[in-house]
């Protein structure tokens, strides 16, 4: 058994406390075995925290990580003219190897700043579980389906594969990468599938994500077609429950979030993205005063156009306030925790704190830095300052995945460059150069 000692730095407790204190991790179970005062622990390496804080590594509930190739190439319009005109397109021409690529550029991104877990929508999906694998961190992936716009066949094979990605894959990376089955959105997979596949996901225990409630656009259609709320269309076909999380949530009323809080349905915030492309403001106190798990996402790059998780936590607190035209709303601590143990709950991983018995799951943020002085309030920082440049140390299932800012498990300039490579012929193949 390897023992690793994460010594000499503060200490971000699962109450928000912090302390000074050594973090013992046994990396062969991946797991914390214990969090004692300076001294009191000793391992077989150490990795230095020293001015540092150490925090559970931070949890992108909702991503695409492989549109990091796409990332700058079409801003500053909003969603349907900006997927149709030019994501789409791209996307069309997308290889197994560029998704493989785009995703080992993401998780390089990833691990750079903090995340050591994401959940993942997209296709090519084995692609994206050996980058994963690759890249050590934790990952709930899936096969997203579309049927709009495809005949029967064409759409039932899509719906499928989503739940035959979603057995196939689930337990891959020894456990690290899990799985979701995933309806692309209600606007976008039809009623006749969402009926007939649904129940099957259920039936064989398949967590389910999607996007929900993103756009006014994708609402009035929705309430129009069946006469009642998006999501008391989604509770009738099935789609609500404790496995299930939506990403978006923006045009939710008060009977949604009772169905939400009633159903243990998850909700994903995705801020940038829903400033950028003008989505909307999600009520995020309301959700959570309703009693919703609220986790926080990127979405993918070209929406955002980072996957800096300290980014999106300003964000979520900036853009909550302003919803909800309270400046108390969605507080540092409300971020902080929706960026760590809110999103390790909705992905079913036994992550976001620093406690014995817990992933060993972390990152150690360099707070010898201006913008972190002086340290009056370490949450606060985490919310409202820090950067994930700042990220000194990245650590998952007890490996060492960045260590002084350099990555262990990839080489960088090397996912850098062939990512630049496979992004150029992508949209040289879209625009029929
Ligand atoms: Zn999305």
């Amino acid at each position: 058994m390897s023992e690793l000692l994460v010594s000499g730095g503060r200490v971000l407790r699962p109450d928000l406390t912090v302390e000074r204190a050594d973090v013992l991790v046994d990396q062969s179970a991946g797991e914390i075995l214990a969090v004692e005062a300076p001294g009191e622990l000793s391992g077989d390496d150490e990795l230095d925290a020293s001015g540092g804080l150490v925090i559970p590594g931070l949890v992108n509930a909702h991503t695409h990580v492989a549109m990091t190739l796409l990332r700058g190439y079409a801003d500053d319009k909003p969603l349907d003219a900006w997927l149709q005109e030019d994501i789409w397109p791209v996307e069309a021409e997308l290889t197994p190897e560029d998704v493989r690529v785009g995703a080992e550029l993401g998780l390089v991104e990833m691990v750079k700043s903090g995340t050591t877990a994401l959940s993942d929508m997209y296709f090519h999906v084995d692609e994206i579980a050996a980058a994963v694998e690759e890249a050590g961190v934790r990952a709930v992936l899936g096969h997203t389906a579309v049927t709009v716009g495809k005949d029967d066949e064409g759409a039932r094979a899509d719906v499928t594969q989503s739940l035959d990605v979603a057995r196939e894959l689930d337990g891959a990376a020894d456990g690290r990468i899990t799985t979701t089955f995933q309806p692309h959105s209600l606007t976008t997979v039809g009623e006749e599938y969402l009926r007939e596949f649904v129940p099957e996901a259920v039936e064989a225990g398949l967590p389910m994500h999607l996007h929900a409630n993103e756009t006014e656009d994708e609402v009035d259609p929705l309430v129009e077609e069946h006469g009642v709320r998006p999501l008391e269309y989604a509770d009738d076909v099935g789609l609500l429950g404790e496995d299930t999380f939506l990403a978006h949530c923006v045009h939710v009323d008060e009977t949604e979030i009772g169905l939400l809080a009633e159903t243990g349905t998850g909700a994903v915030h995705c801020p940038a993205s829903n400033m950028k492309l003008a989505s909307g403001m999600a009520p995020v106190q309301r959700l959570l005063d309703g009693g919703v798990t609220v986790g926080l996402g990127t979405d993918g790059a070209a929406s955002n156009n980072d996957l800096d998780m300290f980014d999106e936590m300003r964000d979520a607190a900036m853009l909550g306030k302003l919803a909800a035209e309270d400046a108390s709303a969605v507080a540092a601590e409300t971020v902080v925790q929706m960026a760590t143990a809110n999103g390790a709950d909705l992905l079913g991983f036994d992550s976001g704190r620093i406690e014995a018995g817990a992933n060993a799951d972390l990152a150690v943020v360099d707070l010898e830095t201006p913008h972190l002085t002086p340290a009056h309030d370490l949450v606060s920082h985490l919310a409202y300052a820090a950067h994930g440049s700042d990220v000194r140390h990245t650590v998952c299932d007890g490996e060492v995945l960045l260590c002084d800012r350099d990555v262990t498990v990839f080489d960088e300039a090397a996912v850098r460059q062939r990512a630049s490579e496979h992004a150029a012929a992508l949209v040289d193949r879209a625009e029929g150069n």
